[in-house]
């Protein structure tokens, strides 16, 4: 039983009509994971819908090739339709719920969280140190404005606060989607993890997404890939400078040629070209393909990975100045701020989407149709 049965949307009626107009047409099976998904099934209960709508990676392929799309009367326009869907799905998920209103109106939320961030973080400097001290030169010793042990206790907080509300938040997103079957096996896991490194069902059946006049392009799949390994590079920055201090003692700031300043480099490099690539094809979509009023959630996720790698450079370039102080209480409360939204904004995407195709591998794997 599927604990969403009960409550239906305007999206998720909508997405159980074209679902089933889908169901008997079947053209489009070859171009993403949705359609054999969907295939397995005769019915759509409200978990099901929000499982193939977290698998649709919003390609737009199956909009351009259906002969029921606008302006047809059936008005088949599944992109757009499991977008809305998808949305939806953050909001119902969220944990706790009180917060699920962050996701109405995401792009304001994340632009005042962001705000406040950064001004909490300068009035801090200015209070507890010397107010001369945000405009000195400290030789690159972030620690003379913030103590480590200060840093690490508030990030340290708000990202265990992040973490707990993503499990809890995938947690109740697993079961709703899986309901009475079986979970999911070690292999389901390993395929999942392969075809989401590799974007894999972001192909749109081999031409790529479709971002204007119809013509499909894999620029969209290579930004994904320079936001997604240029987070993971800059994690791997921060858990090895983490080593370095805690293990080894070797305390910040790092040289140039250093693993963290490196890792840091190529990361940030990532999170710079990606995000403004991504943001550029955004603005060139056909807005028939998007859930328009939403796309502030893109935009502010985008805005945050952007400015926290083009904060971290001005910071590392400009580390013996007299403009250290201010740049690292920006850049510190943009990092605040793109830390306690990471369960409130479209951060939570990518978890979900990973979890949509270990089910998917599994039902494929064990062949599980679902009446
Ligand atoms: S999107 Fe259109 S062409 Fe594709 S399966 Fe559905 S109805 Fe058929
Ligand atoms: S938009 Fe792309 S990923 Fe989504 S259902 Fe259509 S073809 Fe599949």
């Amino acid at each position: 039983m599927h604990a969403t049965n009960v409550v239906r949307s305007a999206a998720l009626t909508e997405a159980d009509r074209l679902m089933t107009i889908c169901n008997g047409c079947r053209y489009c099976e070859g171009l993403c994971a949705v359609f054999p998904a969907m295939e397995m099934r005769r019915t759509f209960h409200a978990g099901d819908l929000n499982y193939l709508a977290n698998l649709c990676h919003q390609c737009g392929a199956c909009y351009s090739d259906c002969q029921y799309s606008p302006p047809h009367e059936f008005n088949v326009n599944v992109p757009a339709t499991l977008a809305k869907v998808r949305n939806d799905s953050y909001a119902q998920y969220a944990w706790p719920g009180m917060f699920a209103g962050a996701f109405a109106r995401n792009g304001l939320f994340i632009t005042l969280l962001a705000s406040a961030s950064v001004a909490a973080f300068i009035a801090a400097f200015v209070a507890l140190k010397d107010p001369a001290a945000l405009y000195g030169r400290h030789a690159g010793d972030f620690y003379k404005l913030m103590p480590h042990n200060a840093m690490v206790a508030l990030f340290g907080a708000v990202f265990i606060y992040a973490i707990v509300a993503l499990v809890m938040s995938l947690r109740a997103f697993w079961r709703d989607i899986t309901g009475d079957t079986p979970g999911a096996d070690i292999g389901a896991v390993g395929q999942a993890t392969g075809d989401a490194a590799h974007l894999k069902y972001l192909g749109g059946g081999g031409g790529g997404c479709t971002s204007e006049n119809d013509k499909p392009s894999a620029l969209r799949r290579v930004f994904h890939h320079f936001t997604f390994y240029g987070f993971m590079f800059c994690f791997a920055s921060t858990s090895v400078a983490t080593v370095y201090h805690y293990a080894f003692g070797w305390h910040a700031p790092y040289a140039l040629l250093s693993a963290p300043v490196l890792l840091g480099i190529v990361g940030g490099l990532g999170l710079l070209i990606g995000p403004a690539g991504l943001f550029v094809l955004a603005q060139k979509r056909a807005p028939i393909l998007t859930d328009k009023p939403r796309l502030g959630m893109d935009t502010a996720f985008l805005a945050m990975l952007f400015l926290t790698s083009l904060t971290g450079f001005a910071l590392m370039l400009l580390r013996d100045t007299g403009a250290m102080g201010l740049l690292l209480a920006v850049h510190l409360g943009v990092v605040l701020g793109l830390f306690l939204s990471l369960p409130y904004g479209k951060f939570v995407h990518g978890l979900y989407r990973y979890l949509a195709l270990v089910k998917y591998a599994h039902e494929r794997r064990t062949a599980t149709f679902v009446e």
